[in-house]
Order: C-alpha cells, then structure tokens, then sequence
C-alpha cells in the first residue's frame, strides 16, 4: 500500500438528490460570458467567444453550509449557473454526442471577486485571485439526468427574496453541447469533472448576512448565508 508522508487530501465531493452517495469531483472548468446581454453588461462584444477559466475542486461548498465573506475583496459578485456533472470523459468528443457524457446536473453560484477581476483584465493578469478563491462554488445536491433530462427552463438568483438575475438556459450562446466539444478540444474530459456553464445578467454584490438562492427549472436549488 503507497504509503503518503502527509494526510492525503479529501476528495472533494457533492450529494447526489435523493441519496446518500456522494459524486466525486475532479476538476471544475467554468465558461465565461456565454449568455449575450451579461457579456454586454461586462463590456464584452457580442463576437466575442466564450472561454474557460477553473476553479479548484476543493473550492466546492455543499449543500447547508454559509459561505464566510472572503478577504481581500470589497465587491463580492454571485453568479448562478447551471452546472454539467460529466460521468464519462474523452477528447475531441463530437458536439452530436457530446451530451452523452452528462451524468447530472446542478445548480451552482460562480462567486467572483469583481475588483480584483477588474485589476486583473486591466493588468492582463490571470483570474485565479478573483475566481478560484476558497469557498467560491456553493453548488446544490446532483440531480441525475434520468430524473433532470437536460434543462432549457429558467435560471434565477435571488437575495434576500428579490429576483436579481433571470434567464433561459435555453439563452445560452454556446450550448452546452458545444461547450463540451469545445473543452474537450483543449482537455482531456473525465468522469467527475464539472462544468459551470456561464450565468445570465444580473450579477451584483453581496454582504455578510445576505441570504442568496438559486434556482433553475428540472435542476434544483443552491441556497446559502454569506457570514
Ligand atoms: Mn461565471
């Protein structure tokens, strides 16, 4: 038996709904601007297309757990997003299958401090301080896709009982079929990967105590506190 000189790290993991197995997680690619009218409020141009950034896997907060403001920011963002759970991997998957992979899906908050984003479009520096900060992917349970199918409905973010953000997941500009086939191009895909898929307008600042829900349409809902 390998024998580690440290505590091997946990893996990290989500419920699946309705169970009580656990989804491993492996890696989370993220999409950037795919729904067109929050790429216009970010100042994007509509030509523009989509990209990937990442977000470490042990960045995930389950489901029930408050989200502790991070430091080092004074513009904490939500941004919800329907997420892929891939059971099944591959590279240079076809978009005509690549929906095959799809194990499940939830609903998940891409957290983002959007001042040092700002300071890291304009130094045109990497993403990393504003977007793969510890506790930045509250996500809720897996739904699997016999029960989901795969979600074209509304995708909405709540605080503190106000809508904030709303959209069709049909709205997206690059499927999410195309997402896959476009990541799976630059990555070897695998089963335990998620994918966060872009998040529709809306996206504003939270404070400590601000409760946040997300919700999409087949999918299910993320809620937590910011503490
Ligand atoms: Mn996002």
């Amino acid at each position: 038996m390998t024998h580690f000189v440290l505590p091997a790290p946990v893996q990290a993991a989500v419920p699946v709904e309705g169970s009580s197995s656990l989804f491993p997680v492996r890696r989370i690619y993220c999409v950037g601007r795919n729904y067109a009218a929050h790429r216009r409020e970010m100042g994007g141009d509509d030509r523009d297309p989509p990209f990937f950034f990442m977000k470490p896997a042990d960045a995930l907060v389950p489901p029930g757990a408050s989200v502790p403001y991070p430091g080092a920011t004074h513009n904490l963002h939500h941004e919800i997003e329907l997420v892929a759970a891939l059971g099944a991997g591959g590279s240079d998957i076809p978009v005509d299958e690549a929906l095959d992979l799809i194990w499940g899906y939830a609903a998940g908050v891409d957290l983002t401090r959007r001042d040092l984003q700002a300071a890291a479009k304009d130094r045109a520096q990497p993403w990393e301080a504003a977007k793969a900060f510890d506790a930045s992917a509250p996500i809720s349970a897996i739904r699997p896709v016999d029960r989901s199918g795969h979600p074209t409905g509304r995708i909405a973010l709540s605080v503190n009982g106000a809508v904030r953000q709303e959209g069709l997941i049909s709205d997206m500009i690059w499927s999410l079929a195309e997402v896959i086939a476009q990541a799976s191009r630059l990555w070897r895909l695998e089963a335990g990967d998620l994918i966060f898929t872009g998040t529709p307008e809306g996206v504003g600042p939270l404070i400590v105590g601000d409760q946040v829900e997300g919700a999409i349409d087949d999918v299910g809902r993320v809620a937590f506190r910011l503490i």
